[in-house]
């Protein structure tokens, strides 16, 4: 992994606060470096991304609110990439 720095599991927490646009400049630098390196965080923002739009809200994308297929995809995806 080239971002030691940063792991999916940190992006789990941050991807509601990234797409709210309310991280320090310096985590969003940290957070796009890494999804440039991540398929299963890209895949992931872009699932928020489309929960949002079916939603419209914001507040309703926590990912313990994900589609329960949705959800263990991908942290079935970020287990498998995290050794
Ligand atoms: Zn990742």
């Amino acid at each position: 992994v080239s971002a030691p720095t940063y792991a999916c599991r940190d992006f789990v927490e941050d991807v509601t606060a990234y797409l709210e646009g309310s991280l320090p400049p310096e985590r969003v630098m940290l957070i796009e470096a890494h999804l440039t390196d991540c398929p299963h965080c890209t895949e992931y923002l872009r699932e928020m991304r489309l929960t949002i739009a079916a939603t419209g809200s914001l507040a309703a994308t926590d990912v313990e609110r994900l589609p329960d297929d949705v959800r263990a995809r991908l942290l079935e995806a970020f287990e498998q990439d995290s050794d």
